[in-house]
Formats: structure tokens, C-alpha cells, sequence
């Protein structure tokens, strides 16, 4: 049997929910239909989701059509969220992009669209709602081809719109104008088809919606339906046409072991359960599986999803989903097996703000440190940073929706009843020129300058270590790279190297602003170490040997003094921003996006309405949210994301430091050796 993986994705309150509880009882999964406004439906796990009506966490449903089984993997709709909307496409086979004929395509579809066509996700299009007073399917029709796609061909049409008896007709080769649109449709993307086309060759009606179902699956169009999810008028053609146009896929079951980790929960007694997507071979029970950057481990249990429901099973085989026990160390987005070409992490924006999570009470520091570690496990774009010093918790964010969810997760899952200090941004810091520091191991301190000789400074180095580095800025989005000068090549152990290469990761955490130092390019000039004593009858002396841990202590002070010298310049993420709103407003909108230290593009007008592009620092967008009701009489519509880094204007912002502060040798002496030295 076949398998697809599936996606429903909408605008929040598109009929995401109430669609897929439709498909859920056409395939006679469930038994009555659950109502999302009674908040008992099928796939909305969380409290919070049922009460806000939207859909965060994503869970699986299992179904049959034909003689395909469709996994349903639920994805969130929140813009909060896009980070796990795209986790999770990364595993589909294709989507059903739902749009309400009522309110039309809105913000957040043309975001979803856009990712889905950047990855490449075959998509049906579904007009729902046909049957609220407003709908109309014509005016829709023409927003998706204007603002989503032209590559998209109405399937069928709508009658009685408005009504509790809206239907859906699906078009088909009697009717002259749906022929003639498939057909220009089809040619416009298959040259051979195009050929026979003008050629003026008799072509089959099944011939072309083979081709249609072709170029659906590489993505390259786009067939609409029309329907209901709360009658169910459509539902059926959609269900259909999920089989006919969307690729299921086999896999090579016997192939080697890659897959996917899209999402990661924890059971009953707090073990972690690992959802893959098997893109070929078959994992099974006592497999000792290899996943992520080299951990491995052995698989204790697998389930896999049938009719609605995850059973036990003894293995997962190519194009299915798995829930795997025993895998400890997995992180959502590993790789199973060989490591696959799917570069899942580059898909993902940065979190561009930051939070100080506070207990109410001060006795649940502990607990609360432990529920957000596992959080960040489910998602490592959490990213909880604690600081030390201050006893403080910090908290990664995409926007201010998600604290409201943490929060509610935090109180429901842990019971545990938090607050949040005010939001602020995360920089990064890139160094401007080239640094280099190096200090030898019972020396005194040495700053080596290019060609010039070895600087003493003075302060005695109290490690067991010789470590020189050169800092320079690396390319745009190189991350941070480590390398070796040729002249250190084999000088020490590999474990050393090692030692080094993690310290330099660790420390730059934390530039000489306190934020993450990025697109820098590490070379290590200068090693030396004590070989290990070993005199007869003596055992290891490590007075006179050096360990890991004294390239690991060394190395934060090596590294910032030459970051020092290099110089850093902080860049703060700004966002690309689009304003869709009544032309009127324009006037009113343009001194307040100055005001919010946005830089706008000259406005396009279209009719009455008109759209402004531009950039905004991401600290803004909040505040620019907030104000777009008044600005535009509740009617304009914004989306942004994250863009690129700029320098930040103005005093350079600062983050306290949470580590022990190498920059400050005495401080951090003290802290590390316990001593002054
Ligand atoms: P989601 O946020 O995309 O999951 O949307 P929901 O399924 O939760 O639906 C949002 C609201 O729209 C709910 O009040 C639904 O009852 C309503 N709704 C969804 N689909 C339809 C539809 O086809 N017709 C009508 N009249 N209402 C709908």
C-alpha cells in the first residue's frame, strides 16, 4: 500500500480543524463529527489551542482512500509558529492549503503559499466556508491568482453560495471553457504538450488530467476546489483528488536507513518518543540506529499510525511515519541513519527575541528549569540560556503569541505558573578586522602580531597549556568556523584540538557585547602541552601533565583577547514587512512606520487598496501590530519575518553576561581556578 504524507495548512480560523475532522469521518475514522467551537476535536491537543481556537503541536492521524494510506500531520497556524510549520513540511509528500471564501486569502496564507512553493510541496487549494453568508468563490478565485499563484485551475465550481445547501459541481470534458483552461494551463508548463497543443491533436481528457496531476505533483500548479468543511459540501471531491493529484510515495523499504525527525514528545513516564519520516530502508525493534551528529543508540519500541491511532509494531519501513523509543539524545530535525540531503535547519528564521522567564514562587527554580529543558528539546529554537550570576532564566521567542503558549504548556504539562519581564531583541555580533592572542604554558602571557615578534604582557598563565588563535570575520552566514594553522598540524593530541574547538564554540556565545559572535573564522597558530608523567610506581601527576581542562580553561582568554583586537560591531535582525490597506490610510501609515524606524518602499496602489514593502527592526514589529487597527480602521493586514541582520543604529545594545566573563582575567580566573593567581 502506498503512503502519503499529508499537510492541511491555513490562515488561523480558515476551517483547518473542522476540515480535517470532515476527512477524518469520510474515511470513517471517527465516528460523529467533533465541533472545534465545543473544543473536543480530534487533533487539537492543548488546552490553550482548544481556547484559542488554533493548532500549535503537530500530531499525526492515520487514514485510508483507496488504497493509499494518508498520514495527516497536523501543523500550526499561528505566524508565532512558522518555525514548526516548517519542521514539519520538510516531511510532507503534499498539502492541502485551505482559504476561507469569506474572508479570502489573508497574511498569513500568502506566507504559507510561499513556503510551500519554496520547498517545493505539491498543493491542492481549498476554498471552504462556501456556505457562510459572504463566501464568494469568483472574488477568491481571483485573489489566489493574484496573490498566491497563477499556475492554479478551478476544478469545479460552487452553487447556492451563502447557504446551508451550497454545493459543489466538479467540472469535467463537457464543460468547453474548464477544457480550455486546463489545457492553456498544462501547456504553459509542458513544452510537449504545448507542441501537440497547437498542433491542434485530438487530447484525451484523461491525458490531460494525467499531465495535470504530473505538473500538481512537481509542484508546478495548483488545482482549487471548492467546499464546506461544516456541511461537507466538496469534501468528498477534495478527498479524491488528495489520492489522484497529490504523489504518494513507496520508498525502498529495503534501501538503507534515512528518515527524518520532525517532532519529539515525551511518554507517560517521561521517555522520549521520536516521530520520523522514513524517506528509504526500514528501521526495527533492537536496530541500533545512528542519528544526528553522531550519536547512536538502540531503538526499543516503534509504533506506527493506523486507521486514527498509533499501534506497537516491530519496524517502520521507507515513506511511512514512526514514533521510536530509545533514542535518548534525539533532537527534532536529526537525521536518521544516512544522513540525508534534506537540510532542514537552513529552512529556519532565528527567534529575534528574547524573554526572563520568573517563577511565582522562587522555591520552583529547579522544576522550571527542567520543564523548559524539555521544552527546548521539542524544540531547540527555544533556546533557554540560564545565567548564573543573576539566577535568571532567559527564553528565546519568534513573537509575543508564543509566551502566552509557553505559559499555558508550562502551567498544564508542569504545573507550573509563571511571567515574563518585557520582551527584548537578540543581536548577534560579527568581528570587524583580523585579532590574534596566544598564551604558553609556563610563560609569560604572549600577544602575537602579524609578523612582528610575541608581546609580553605580564600576567602569568596558571594552565598547563599553550594556546594561540587568530580571529577574522568569515562570509555572511558562514556560522563560526574552526580551523588549524598548518604549522600546528599533529603538534598535541587529538583530544586537545578537540578541547579547544568546543571552547571556542562555547565562548563565543557571548562576544564583547554579550551577544552570539557569528560569520567568523577561527584558526588555532599555536599549541603545547605537558605529556603525561609516568614514572615507575607513580601514578598520573596532573601537576605536571596537562588535561582537556586546561585547554578548555585557557582558551576563553586566549579567544577574547583576540576577538578584542578583531573588534566586534553588534547587528541587530530586522524584518521584511508587506501592508496590504485601504489606500487612505497610506497618509496616516507612512510617518508612523518612520516613527517605528521602519524604512518603507514606495507604496503600489491597486484599486482602493494599496501595499507597502520595507524593513522594520524586529524589536518594532509588536509595536507596529498593534497599531495597524488604528492606522488603517481595522483593515490592514501585515505580514513580516525575519530578513537579515543589520548594524544596529545608535548605543550599541548590550546583553549582561551569563558565563565568567573572560574578558575580565582576574573575574574569570577567580571563578575558574578559584584563585587569584
Ligand atoms: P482553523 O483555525 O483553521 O483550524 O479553523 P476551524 O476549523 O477551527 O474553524 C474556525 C471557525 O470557522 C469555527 O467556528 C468553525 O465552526 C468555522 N468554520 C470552519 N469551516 C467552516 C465552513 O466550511 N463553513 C462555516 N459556516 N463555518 C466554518
Amino acid at each position: 500500500m502506498r503512503t502519503l504524507n499529508l499537510g492541511i495548512l491555513a490562515h488561523v480560523d480558515a476551517g483547518k480543524t473542522s476540515l480535517t475532522e470532515r476527512l477524518l469521518y469520510g474515511a470513517g475514522i471517527i465516528d460523529e463529527i467533533g465541533s472545534v467551537d465545543d473544543g473536543n476535536t480530534q487533533t487539537d491537543s492543548m488546552a490553550l489551542e482548544r481556547a484559542r481556537g488554533i493548532t500549535i503541536k503537530s500530531a499525526v492521524v492515520s487514514f485510508a482512500i483507496n488504497d493509499v494510506t494518508v498520514n495527516l500531520i497536523d501543523t500550526p497556524g499561528h505566524p508565532d509558529f512558522i518555525a514548526e510549520v516548517e519542521r514539519v513540511l520538510s516531511v510532507l509528500d503534499g498539502a492541502v492549503l485551505v482559504i476561507s471564501a469569506v474572508e479570502g486569502v489573508q497574511a498569513q496564507t500568502r506566507v504559507l503559499m510561499r513556503t510551500l512553493q519554496r520547498l517545493r510541496i505539491p498543493t491542492l487549494l481549498f476554498v471552504n466556508k462556501i456556505d457562510r453568508g459572504g463566501a464568494d468563490t469568483e472574488r477568491t478565485f481571483q485573489a489566489i491568482k493574484q496573490k498566491l499563484t497563477p499556475a492554479v485551475i478551478a476544478m469545479g465550481s460552487a452553487g447556492s453560495l451563502g447557504t446551508r445547501e451550497a454545493s459543489y459541481r466538479r467540472h469535467d470534458a463537457t464543460d468547453a471553457e474548464f477544457m480550455a483552461s486546463l489545457a492553456e494551463l498544462v501547456a504553459d508548463h509542458d513544452d510537449a504538450f504545448l507542441a501537440a497543443y497547437v498542433a491542434d491533436e485530438a487530447i484525451s481528457y484523461d491525458r490531460l488530467r494525467a499531465d495535470l496531476a504530473a505538473l500538481t505533483g512537481q509542484a508546478q500548479v495548483h488545482p482549487v476546489f471548492y467546499g464546506s468543511a461544516i456541511t461537507g459540501a466538496g469534501v468528498p471531491e477534495l478527498s479524491a483528488a488528495i489520492t489522484e493529484f497529490l504523489p504518494a510515495t513507496e520508498g525502498d523499504a529495503a534501501g538503507p536507513v534515512s528518515g527524518s525527525v520532525f517532532k519529539v514528545d515525551r511518554g507517560p513516564a517521561g521517555e522520549k518518543i521520536a516521530y520520523v519520516r522514513m524517506f528509504s530502508g526500514t528501521v526495527r525493534i533492537r536496530d541500533r540506529l545512528q542519528f544526528g551528529r553522531g550519536s547512536d543508540a538502540k531503538v526499543t519500541a516503534v509504533r506506527v499510525f493506523d486507521r486514527g491511532s498509533a499501534v506497537p509494531a516491530t519496524g517502520v519501513a521507507a515513506g511511512a511515519i514512526g514514533m521510536l523509543w530509545g533514542l535518548g539524545d534525539i533532537q527534532i530535525g536529526d537525521a536518521i541513519g544516512i544522513s540525508s540531503t534534506d537540510a532542514a535547519a537552513h529552512y529556519f528564521a532565528p527567534p529575534t527575541l528574547e524573554t526572563v522567564v520568573v517563577p511565582r514562587e522562587r522555591s520552583a527554580k529547579g522544576t522550571l528549569r527542567v520543564a523548559l529543558a524539555q521544552l527546548a528539546e521539542a524544540d531547540p529554537l527555544i533556546n533557554v540560556r540560564q545565567d548564573d550570576i543573576r539566577q535568571e532564566i532567559y527564553l528565546s521567542l519568534y513573537g509575543e503569541v508564543q509566551k502566552e503558549v509557553i505559559q499555558a504548556t508550562l502551567a498544564e504539562e508542569f504545573g507550573l505558573d509563571v511571567s515574563f519581564r518585557e520582551t527584548t531583541t537578540i543581536c548577534v555580533e560579527r568581528p570587524v578586522g583580523t585579532g590574534a592572542a596566544a598564551e604558553f604554558m609556563g610563560a609569560q602571557n604572549v600577544s602575537p602580531h602579524q609578523n612582528t615578534a610575541p608581546t609580553f604582557t605580564g600576567d602569568p598563565n596558571p594552565f598547563l597549556a599553550t594556546v594561540g588563535l587568530r580571529v577574522e570575520p568569515g562570509p555572511i552566514d558562514s556560522g563560526i568556523t574552526f580551523g588549524l594553522d598548518n604549522a600546528v598540524l599533529g603538534t598535541m593530541p587529538l583530544a586537545f584540538f578537540k578541547a579547544v574547538e568546543e571552547s571556542v564554540h562555547e565562548t563565543l556565545h557571548q562576544g564583547l557585547h554579550g551577544w552570539q559572535v557569528t560569520d567568523c573564522a577561527v584558526t588555532m597558530t599555536h599549541t603545547g602541552y605537558a605529556p603525561r608523567q609516568s614514572h615507575a610506581h607513580q601514578g598520573f601527576d596532573k601537576s605536571m601533565s596537562s588535561t582537556g581542562w586546561d585547554f578548555r580553561c585557557l582558551t576563553p582568554l586566549v579567544l577574547m583577547a583576540a576577538l578584542k583586537q578583531a573588534g566586534t560591531t553588534v547587528y541587530e535582525p530586522m524584518h521584511g514587512f508587506r501592508i496590504e490597506m485601504p489606500a487612505n490610510a497610506v497618509g496616516t501609515m507612512l510617518p508612523a512606520l518612520t516613527k517605528l524606524d521602519a524604512v518603507p518602499q514606495t507604496p503600489t496602489m491597486s484599486g482602493s487598496t494599496c501595499v507597502v514593502e520595507g524593513a522594520i527592526p524586529a524589536a518594532r514589529v509588536y509595536e507596529l501590530q498593534q497599531q495597524l487597527p488604528a492606522l488603517t480602521r481595522g483593515e490592514g493586514v501585515l505580514e513580516s519575518a525575519f530578513d537579515h541582520y543589520q548594524p544596529s543604529q545608535g548605543a550599541i545594545p548590550t546583553r549582561p553576561r551569563t558565563d565568567h566573563n573572560p574578558l575580565d582575567r582576574k573575574e574569570y580566573l577567580l571563578r575558574v581556578v578559584r584563585r587569584v593567581v
